[in-house]
């Protein structure tokens, strides 16, 4: 890997004329920091800093980080400082960043694809364990995120990563993210093809590299043989798409996103082949870079130039001035009725199985991470990945093995035929441990659940897709809150007797795949935490009690 360099280089292309007010796009000239976040990546490159953390931080402690370090450059390693307990929700926005700084951190270990070795697994298990309190949560991101690390551990816990194969490096900050993929690639019957190459090779070629490093924000991926990792909702998405001629590649998106203004990605109309998708993911992301709005932070995803461009010019930029040759036309990948989970037990396209289960909402811990590690490698398996909902899949069962696994599965509380409650349900950090929360999420939703099955197991039978239900616990959209048959969003609300509590506004009815759109965000659709299961319940009952044969949540 290069050294980080101070600064990115330009394209070296002639300056074009400026536009009517500057959006601090690189390649128009624009190259001194127009915000406090760009200024900071100008004066450090933010990949310099785990030379500080291993160092001078993990020997001197909290007290000794600078604070451009603390609250910036440490997310390029995965670094958060979590939020101090007992700050209730309606103070958030009123306090400053170092009153809501806990000297832990949150830390987010990357696994592009969601792929794990059943000895990485163990060993994420093991790290919890000794450094996390026991704590790990499935993101909605394939990542394993711990909680109440000390920045005098993280030398440790690199090494012990590293030394397994895996990575924090660019799992947060203004940086090529983790890689999206299918958590069945190569074994699934039905995949188009298997990305694992392409990942591999991204990652490898990319992750680390100076010149991707300063974004004008987050870049998130997504490359699936399968229509199973959200692509409607990422910076650039290749999905498995058959062309008539060349056979199985991949349909290129880009320019989706979630948070305030939510966006559906394009279509660029290409079909690019395996081999390929390095150097087109590089010619995007390079775009990206380049041609990025960086003056203002909630303009500064790539969403925008999409938008403000349109798919085909968007596409001549790519062919012209970054790939240097024309991209093949190709068809659109095929879309499932329902988003694909991966839930129960699948075959494979070598006959054995698969084995998908669920916790609640992605929380599990270190001890279930080790427990699953052995209960999968007893099932004859070596493998295990995470999924884009917040669930795990066990890969290569033996049919023999299919009952003691799921037994062993269960019994850590890790179903594999999950109520569509327990099935549906997301939630991001909240107000346990993020800064910017309002809201309890992750309990919620175990509360949720948990009332769910109790109290809808008449009509049970009668909901034969999930019906996903989000939590997000402030404005932004970490759980996919707008493409949930039932999105909720954390914020204060009034509740009858006129008290400020915690809530949430209603989205209603969005979707992915077939049903591909945002929720309806209802005017004066406010739920109290409190009221949420009644809500829900009522919701459901109604829905099932009108729908019309066949008929889907989201329609
Ligand atoms: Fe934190 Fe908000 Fe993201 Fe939830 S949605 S993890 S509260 S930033």
């Amino acid at each position: 890997m290069a050294s980080p360099t101070r600064d990115t280089p330009n394209t070296g292309r002639t300056a074009r004329p400026k536009q009517r007010r500057g959006e601090g796009q690189w390649a128009l000239g624009y190259r001194e920091p127009l915000n406090p976040n760009e200024r900071s990546k100008k004066d450090d490159h933010p990949l310099n800093v785990r030379d500080r953390i291993e160092n001078i931080y993990a020997h001197r402690g909290f007290d000794s980080i600078d604070p451009g370090d603390l609250r910036g450059r440490f997310r390029w390693y995965g670094l958060y400082t979590q939020r101090k307990p007992g700050i209730d929700g309606g103070r958030t926005a009123t306090l400053e960043p170092e009153e809501l700084d806990d000297e832990y951190f949150m830390l987010r270990v990357r696994l592009d694809g969601g792929a794990l070795t059943t000895t990485q697994l163990a060993l994420l298990g093991e790290i919890s364990q000794t450094y996390a309190r026991d704590t790990a949560d499935i993101t909605d991101r394939q990542n394993i995120q711990y909680h109440w690390i000390r920045i005098e551990d993280m030398p440790t816990i690199w090494q012990k990563l590293e030394d397994a194969g895996m990575t924090t490096m660019e799992a947060c900050g203004d940086s090529p993210r983790v890689i999206l993929g299918s958590p069945v690639a190569g074994i699934a019957a039905d995949e188009v093809i298997d990305a694992t190459p392409a990942i591999e090779e991204i990652k490898r070629r990319y992750v680390g590299d100076p010149a991707f490093a300063n974004l004008p924000r987050k870049f998130k991926s997504a490359i699936s043989g399968l229509p199973d990792v959200a692509h409607e909702v990422h910076d650039i998405a290749f999905v498995g798409a058959n062309h008539p001629e060349h056979g199985p590649g991949f349909d290129l998106w880009v320019g989706g996103g979630l948070s305030t203004n939510p966006m559906i990605g394009q279509r660029l109309g290409t079909w690019v082949p395996l081999d390929e998708v390095p150097e087109v993911w590089a010619g995007v992301i390079s775009i990206f870079r380049d041609y990025g709005y960086r003056r203002l932070r909630h303009r500064a995803r790539i969403k925008f130039l999409v938008k403000d461009w349109g798919a085909a010019k968007f596409r001549e930029v790519l062919e012209n001035e970054y790939l240097k040759r024309s991209l093949i036309d190709g068809p659109a990948p095929e879309v499932p009725e329902v988003p694909i989970d991966h839930v129960g037990t699948h075959r494979q396209h070598d006959g054995n199985y698969y084995v998908g289960a669920a916790p609640v909402a992605g929380r599990v811990s270190g001890s279930t991470l080790l427990a699953v590690a052995k209960a999968a490698e007893r099932a004859g398996s070596a493998q295990v990945r995470l999924t884009p909902q917040q669930k795990l899949v066990v890969l290569d069962v033996p049919e023999s093995e299919l009952d003691g696994l799921r037994t062993e599965l269960g019994e850590l509380g890790l179903q594999t035929e999950p109520s569509p409650w327990r099935r549906g349900v997301m939630a991001c950090t909240g107000i346990e441990f993020c800064k910017l929360a309002i809201v309890e999420t992750k309990a919620r939703a175990q509360d949720l659940v948990d009332d769910l099955e109790r109290r809808l197991a008449d009509i049970q039978s009668d909901v034969d897709k999930p019906v996903s239900v989000h939590l997000n616990g402030c404005p932004n959209s970490c759980a996919r809150i707008q493409t949930a048959d039932i999105g909720l969003k954390g914020q204060i609300v009034t509740d009858a007797g006129g008290n400020q509590v915690e809530g949430f506004q209603v989205h209603l009815g969005g979707g992915l795949g077939l049903d591909a759109g945002f929720g309806r965000k209802l005017r004066g659709h406010k739920v109290t935490s409190a009221e949420l299961t009644d809500y829900v319940e009522r919701i459901v009952r109604n829905f099932v009690a009108k729908r019309t044969e066949g008929e889907r949540f989201a329609q």
